[in-house]
């Protein structure tokens, strides 16, 4: 039997509606003519090989977790899906464990803990991909305590074009000896779909020492404390909220400085729009811990400290996995959404908080809006800023900003609000969270193309300023080398140098 190195799936094929509708977000199904399917690396240097001479535009999708169009951009013509290449295995030869680029967080958990009792520090989504997730700089739960996961990115293999053969597989190292180290460094947060197709990442954490499998990456907590405290819209004043983001605000910013106890919690407030019902925090802890719960009671307390709605708080121990198997994201049949970011150097103040209360009490608006402050810091802010394509390394918070609604007729109603509060949120600053005391730009993987229009954003600062600062003439010039031709492009990727 001869190999098959790819699928190729056309609009005749029964698989083709579900390929082109992978998107998470269904506001973006593609139109490609053909979505190839790799069975394995060399499949899809094949693939990639056969569509650069077609002279077909391509996309790569992951695992479809991306929050902008990018793969299913109608110029599309094909898409490369690289959900089949999920192994996770370790790797005597790297001395690192070995990842395939369509493998999903909740496989990569599992595999890694049941296998040899190790996290990732990656994300709190189950479904997310890793393919998209790491190469935009992924943090989550572990962040604090770990860094990022680019942080422990050791290697990986990308199938870039090639004028003669079409395409190349090239796997590029940490060790800055490396003659494909530059390769490497771009794969550390400049987002997916730049130079090429990514089919394995290596991780290992930097300072591991030995090659005991066990030793090389983080040993998660064996269980985790959750703590969900709600505050009801009912009786929620617009001082409460103000109160809510200042507390939280203040706790986040003294803690940083401290050598604290706390440097296992994760936390996240939800600021929801009144149509959700409530705000949430949603705060976890090394479980393991004898103090866990006090000083997880102890952080709910300084977060409602003053608040006078009605707080009900809610308590849950899982098992290591059984916590990373949460899907907390879940909104439901909301599956249209637009979404944003920013970096938050400073809590957001009063005036900041007044603003949100009058989008977010707007009982008129039938869409869900929320914004999200996510727990940033400490061993993040560790880390150089030219060390990975992450530079912005001294953030309290990492903030989403998003809508969520149902029926397609309504997508430009959700989208100008969300753009309008954004744009209103970040009116000192050109209406984007441009560098300065209190913002630092926003993240890759929350691309947002309003930051290239000038409607939405007059700040001055152009959109990959706002992603990569200083560090992007160092990925304009790995671009020019690794993909002169411009093949692995979208709304929001890195442009050629001049
Ligand atoms: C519900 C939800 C929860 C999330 N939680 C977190 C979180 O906890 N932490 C966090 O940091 N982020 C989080 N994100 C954001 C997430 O990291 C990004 O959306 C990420 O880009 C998704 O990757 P994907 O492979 O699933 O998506 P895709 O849509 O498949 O890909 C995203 C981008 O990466 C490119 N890409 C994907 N695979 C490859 C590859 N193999 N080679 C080259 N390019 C590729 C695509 O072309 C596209 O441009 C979350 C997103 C969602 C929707």
């Amino acid at each position: 039997m001869p190999d098959i190195a790819f699928s190729e799936v056309t609009r005749e094929d029964p698989r083709y509606g579900s390929l082109v509708a992978r998107s998470r977000n269904t506001r973006f199904v593609g139109t490609p003519s053909r979505v190839l399917v790799p069975r394995h690396a060399e499949g899809a240097r094949q693939a990639v090989a056969q569509a650069v001479r077609r002279g077909e535009r391509l996309a790569v999708r992951g695992g479809g977790h991306g929050l902008e169009g990018l793969v299913d951009d109608p110029g599309v013509t094909t898409v490369i899906d690289v959900s089949a290449l999920d192994d996770v295995a370790y790797d005597p030869r790297r001395g690192a464990f070995a990842v395939g680029a369509g493998a999903l967080m909740g496989d990569v958990y599992r595999s890694m803990y049941l296998k040899w009792g190790l996290a990732l520090p990656a994300g709190t989504c189950p479904s997310v991909g890793l393919g998209g997730y790491v190469q935009g700089g992924g943090f989550g739960a572990l962040c604090r305590r770990h860094g990022l996961v680019v942080d422990h990115l050791e290697a990986v293999e990308v199938v870039v074009a090639d004028e003669g053969a079409g395409a190349r597989t090239v796997v590029a190292g940490r060790d800055p000896a490396d003659p494909h180290h530059d390769l490497w460094w771009a794969h550390t947060g400049a987002g997916g779909g730049n130079f090429g197709v990514v089919t394995r990442f290596w991780f290992r954490t930097d300072d591991a020492a030995g090659r005991r499998p066990e030793d090389l990456l983080p040993r998660p907590p064996a269980t985790v404390l959750f703590a969900s405290a709600t505050w009801d819209w009912d009786d929620l004043t617009e001082r409460d909220l103000l109160r809510l983001v200042a507390n939280h605000g203040v706790w986040h910013a003294k803690e940083q400085a401290d050598d604290s106890a706390y440097e296992s919690l994760y936390s996240a407030l939800y600021l929801n729009q009144r149509r959700v019902g409530r705000l949430v925090l949603n705060a976890q802890i090394d479980g393991g811990r004898p103090d866990a719960r006090r000083l997880l009671e102890e952080y709910v307390e300084a977060v409602g400290e003053g608040v006078r709605a009605s707080r009900t708080t809610s308590w849950q121990r899982l098992p290591w996995l059984q916590a990373t198997a949460r899907d907390v994201e879940n909104r439901g049949g909301l599956t249209r959404s637009k979404s944003k970011g920013a970096y938050l150097r400073q809590p957001f103040d009063d005036g900041d908080g007044s603003l949100i209360h009058r989008y977010l009490a707007d009982a008129d608006y039938s869409g869900h809006t929320t914004i999200v402050l996510f727990s940033y810091g400490r061993a993040v802010n560790t880390v150089d800023p030219e060390a990975t394509v992450v530079a912005q390394r001294d953030s309290l918070f990492k903030c989403y900003l998003g809508t969520y609604w149902a029926d397609g007729r309504e997508d430009a109603t959700h989208v100008d609000r969300i753009r309008r509060l954004y744009r209103d949120l970040f009116a000192r600053t050109g209406g984007v969270p441009a560098s300065g005391d209190r913002t630092d730009g926003s993240y890759i993987n929350y691309p947002d193309v309003d930051l290239r229009d000038p409607r939405w954003n007059s700040s001055g600062v152009p959109w990959h300023d706002l992603y990569f600062k200083s560090n992007y003439p160092r990925l304009q010039r790995v671009k020019a080398r690794w993909d002169p031709q411009d093949v692995f492009r979208h709304a929001l990727s890195v442009e050629l140098p001049g």
